[in-house]
């Protein structure tokens, strides 16, 4: 059985529960959702509140947003123009 992790740093939540986090928001949630592109990460540390967390962080929020549309063009093989029709816009 997998054990939740953070995606980011690899804590387990005992200390700052595990949120789930949807890659791409919005419209693109429930895509998110039937994809795979779902990542735990710590309430406060890597989510919401710290700086480096990945809603204050833009950076942090690209870096996460390159990985979902690779793991999408991987596992549905996909083109980069396949991932934009379903997501809008390409990361890359
Ligand atoms: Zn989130
Ligand atoms: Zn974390």
């Amino acid at each position: 059985m997998d054990e939740k992790r953070c995606f980011l740093c690899g804590r387990n939540g005992a200390q700052d529960p595990l949120d789930r986090h949807h890659i791409f928001p919005g419209p693109y949630r429930k895509k998110s959702e039937r994809y795979g592109l779902v990542v735990y990460l710590c309430h406060s540390r890597c989510h919401i509140f710290a700086k480096t967390a990945v809603h204050n962080n833009a950076l942090k929020m690209r870096q996460l947003q390159r990985y979902g549309q690779l793991k999408a063009m991987r596992e549905q093989g996909w083109t980069e123009d396949d991932f934009r029709r379903e997501f809008g816009k390409s990361y890359l």
